[in-house]
């Protein structure tokens, strides 16, 4: 291991180095055979669920006891080294009253790149996830639909281009949703007021429309493998994948019981895509970030450094896996000034104990320290 220093003022990264030269007022922290890694950023989460068998249990609740909840899903990922998170799909637009909370400092949290509700045509899922979806039919429809996200506060549109996973039995997964003008509408809706778009996509088909209609991600791709063209395309266009691993193989292989039998066959059924496309979607050059979809069953907040080793399982190096999850995943987010140690990016890093590089696992363990915009929050 070499010797590692950064130096922060107001927030942000001044100089990174094996020695530096500090102003003799500065403070000084050291952290002896520990590593400082950027702040990890996960891509894809859905604060307002907690990873329960079946999340529908607390749709009855208040939504002031949804927010606490919230809260604490939001500590626990910022306390496991991730300082930022990407919410793909919110309730009720509750995400927005947290972070608010976050900036008036009454809760701890990682910075919050927020979606709203989902914008999805009329389909089952629609209806079995109360206020995580905005249905929207037909060109106008679906662009007052992201106009509504916008105005609300959304940094990025979500948009489901094929069914789900987690949807009543007869929704499917490799069925594509959406018309292509419906799609070219959000698409060119959201990017016009400057916003990203993140595409749902199990099937071939809805991951090749959601790509052609200008999508900036796909996340999950669990199909991918069944056209190479496909990624070829999301390679030289540079559209990342984001992969979700940990979703499907704690659904496919769960911990415990209560997941609906019918979740279970979908994800099942599917893992071996999963995996075939992870890797060829690796061979292609399609830039790879990483996300965890925590909430779904047994995925829960902060632990989402285990999407780490699945990727590892599936041939990525440490070095690679780290870089998913720090630098691509902070330019798949939109965010210039996060994801490295440089100069002049914000000073979010996290320091653990060991070398992840030689025992990636090292990161699933709680961080030493935190630091979020300079400040060390853990
Ligand atoms: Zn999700």
């Amino acid at each position: 291991m070499r010797p590692g220093a950064v130096l922060f003022v107001d927030g942000w990264i001044a100089a990174v180095g094996g020695r530096l030269d500090a102003p003799h007022d500065a403070v000084r922290m050291h952290f002896g055979g520990a590593t400082i890694v950027p702040g990890l950023i996960d891509c894809h989460v859905h604060l307002s669920d907690e990873g329960l068998a079946d999340a529908t249990v607390r749709d009855a609740e208040p939504p002031a006891l949804r927010v606490l909840r919230m809260a604490d899903h939001a500590r626990r990922t910022l306390h496991a080294g991730f300082t930022t998170v990407r919410d793909v799909g919110g309730r009720d637009h509750l995400e927005f009253a947290l972070r608010r909370a976050v900036s008036d400092g009454l809760v701890s949290s990682p910075r919050l790149v927020l979606a709203g509700k989902i914008v999805a045509i009329t389909t089952a899922g629609a209806t079995a996830w109360r206020g995580m979806y905005r249905e929207a039919n037909g060109r106008w429809d679906v662009v007052r639909a992201v106009r509504e996200q916008i105005a609300a506060g959304a940094d990025v549109i979500k948009l489901m281009a094929t069914g789900a996973v987690l949807s009543p039995a007869h929704e499917r997964p490799d069925a594509a949703q959406f018309a292509d003008d419906e799609l070219r509408a959000i698409v060119e809706t959201a990017h016009t007021l400057g916003r990203r778009v993140a595409a749902h996509a199990h099937g071939v088909a809805g991951i090749r429309r959601a790509v052609e209609a200008g999508v900036d991600t796909i996340e999950h791709g669990t199909h991918l493998h069944e056209d190479v063209a496909v990624a070829r395309t999301m390679a030289s266009r540079g559209v990342f994948l984001v992969p979700t691993l940990k979703a499907l193989a704690l659904i496919a292989t769960p911990p415990a019981e209560g997941i609906p039998p019918h979740v279970g066959a979908k994800a099942r059924e599917r893992l071996a895509d999963r995996d075939a496309s992870f890797r060829l979607a690796r061979r292609e050059g399609v830039p790879i970030a990483f996300g965890t979809d925590a909430a779904t069953p047994f995925n829960r907040h902060g632990e989402n450094a285990g999407e780490l080793l699945l990727m590892r399982d599936l041939g990525m190096t440490p070095l690679a896996a780290i870089g998913a999850a720090t630098g691509t995943a902070a330019r798949a987010i939109g965010r210039d000034d996060l994801g490295t140690l440089a100069p002049g990016k914000q000073a979010d890093l996290a320091v653990w104990e060991g070398d992840p590089i030689r025992d990636l696992s090292a990161l699933a363990r709680p961080p030493l320290a935190v630091f979020l915009g300079g400040l060390r929050v853990v």
